[in-house]
């Protein structure tokens, strides 16, 4: 199971991840020990913090998915409007008020309740 402590982050093919940098981004991220073989990555912030929950490719993949269709869904040319309604939205099915902190099953779930 993916586990995430303060700094550790445990890809979902169990290796561990390392903070790496990347220059043409200026940008902080995790990537597997197990690169090449596995190219699983994570985001971090400037501190090098892991931010979500890692998350394998097809995960990631829903992750977008969902993000689309909640853009759709909430697009009512209210910003601000939309950032609380969203949140609320996550919050009332699955507890988390953050995409990015959202397992397959539960971005599936949300997915088939969005596209109705
Ligand atoms: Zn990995």
């Amino acid at each position: 199971m993916v586990k995430i402590d303060e700094k550790t982050v445990i890809c979902p093919c169990g290796a561990r991840m390392v903070l790496r940098h990347n220059r043409k981004l200026k940008k902080n991220f995790f990537g597997c020990s197990n690169y090449p073989e596995c190219t699983n990555t994570h985001s971090a912030d400037n501190d090098g913090a892991p931010l979500g929950i890692p998350a394998d490719a097809e995960t990631r993949k829903l992750r977008t998915e969902l993000k689309e269709e909640l853009n759709k869904y909430f697009d009512t040319g209210d910003r601000i409007q939309d950032v609380g309604d969203r949140g609320r939205f996550l919050e009332h099915y699955t507890g988390e008020t953050r995409v990015a902190r959202l397992h397959k099953d539960q971005i599936r779930k949300l997915l088939m309740k969005l596209r109705k």
